[in-house]
């Protein structure tokens, strides 16, 4: 079948796409971290799915027990001549939808108005799944001359990806040959793809003192006084020395926050002996995050001394990001023309500020982009999926497999 009869067949699938969205939408995927008990049901209806499709030489199922529940992964393959795989990496899994009443229909029971489907995970991440599906589901009967094509749903993407990709890296499902696709992350219309990733850090810093009465702030040490000093310091003293700017990124440089921030007192009239705030840091790819952390300790242990308060500084969390993926490849170049081709739009590179499950590959040396048409409803009560937008999806990622599996350059 040509192209253009392909693009006319998605295009044309609008019932076949509320059919299989309704469908994944009534199956909960709910991680047990979430209390829910996962995504193998999901994965059972996906696998026959694939299997029905008789269009993969294989598909697998790679599950993995975490405590009681069982969570899955679904792996197809079709082979191509050519060393290397395309893949597609959707989740499966989805949060928890919340507050019922804040759901205007019910979150596992689909409902269309026009272009929308609604449903938990009917955009996130199931936009990128049915597209996946409906990017290979009319090529047909056809000898790969290229990469081979592989389509990859997994676990637990929610709750840190460790029996999801993680657990498929550490398996060897993956290599440095091949062309790693995530549809979990959109900009409008479409116009980025993004390459790179900034390194999280999550810092908790508490400063102890003394606690006294208000009027007599000599026989104390106010926490809340000096911790609001050393705040203002240190984030001032991260921004001037950590100043790198990178353009692909937005914003531009490194951002050192200050976000939650615990009751020093409940009354007015005590000088608290406690102050305790968290920083969230969304640091630039290239710099070293011991290197960071080294400095704001430096600045705590100074100014614990200069004041007599003990100020701790406590890492809650740091995920390091993989260099940027390359965009001087052929292969970047054709997903590159695959999205401007369908969209019409001149398309772009992005760094985001974190994270998707793209950055694990990129840890690994494996060349990963994150790209999909830009919902804007995910982890919302009524989220909602576009039907235009799964097809636009599927379109792209049929040109990319057309050129670069199907065909060979
Ligand atoms: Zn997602």
């Amino acid at each position: 079948m040509e192209p253009k009869d392909i693009f006319d067949r998605i295009d044309g699938s609008r019932e076949d796409i509320i059919r299989d969205v309704s469908k994944l939408v009534s199956i909960p995927g709910i991680g047990p971290a979430n209390d829910g008990t996962g995504e193998s049901e999901r994965a059972d209806w996906i696998e026959g799915y694939l299997r029905d499709l008789d269009f993969f030489d294989s598909v697998e199922r790679m599950d993995v027990q975490d405590e009681d529940v069982l969570r899955s992964n679904v792996i197809a393959l079709k082979k191509g001549k050519k060393k290397g795989t395309v893949w597609l990496i959707a989740h499966m899994d989805t949060v928890h939808p919340g507050d019922p009443l804040l759901w205007n229909h019910p979150p596992f029971e689909a409902f269309v108005e026009g272009d929308k489907i609604y449903g938990l995970g009917s955009e996130d991440n199931g936009q990128g799944l049915i597209a996946a599906l409906y990017s290979v589901r009319f090529i047909g009967d056809v000898e790969l001359q290229g990469y081979s094509i592989g389509l990859a749903f997994v676990a637990d993407e929610e709750t840190g990806s460790n029996y999801g990709i993680i657990h498929l890296l550490d398996k060897g499902v993956f290599s440095k040959d091949d062309f790693i696709l995530v549809p979990d992350w959109g900009s409008p219309n479409g116009e980025f793809i993004d390459i790179s990733e900034k390194n999280i850090l999550w810092l908790k810093i508490t400063v102890e003192g003394i606690q006294v009465h208000g009027s007599t702030p000599d026989k104390g040490l106010n926490a809340y006084r000096i911790g609001a000093r050393f705040l203002t310091d240190l984030v001032d003293g991260l921004y001037e020395r950590y100043n790198d700017k990178d353009p692909i990124f937005r914003p531009t440089g490194s951002t050192f926050e200050p976000t939650r921030r615990s009751v020093t007192t409940d009354n007015i009239n005590v000088i608290p002996g406690r102050d305790e705030f968290w920083m969230d840091c969304r640091i630039l790819p290239g710099y070293d995050l011991e290197d960071i952390i080294s400095y704001v300790k430096d600045v705590a242990e100074e100014r614990s001394k200069r004041t007599g308060a003990k100020i701790s500084v406590d890492v809650v969390q740091r995920l390091a990001s993989g260099p940027s993926s390359s965009t001087g490849t052929y292969e970047y170049d054709s997903l590159k023309r695959s999205i401007s081709e369908i969209t019409g739009r001149t398309v772009k590179e992005a760094g985001i500020g974190g994270g998707t499950c793209a950055n694990f590959f990129r840890k690994k040396g494996i060349n990963a982009y994150a790209w999909s048409s830009e919902g804007d409803s995910l982890h919302k009560p009524n989220e909602y999926v576009l039907i235009s937008n799964i097809m636009t999806d599927a379109k792209v990622f049929f040109r990319l497999f057309n050129e670069l599996c199907i065909n060979n350059h």
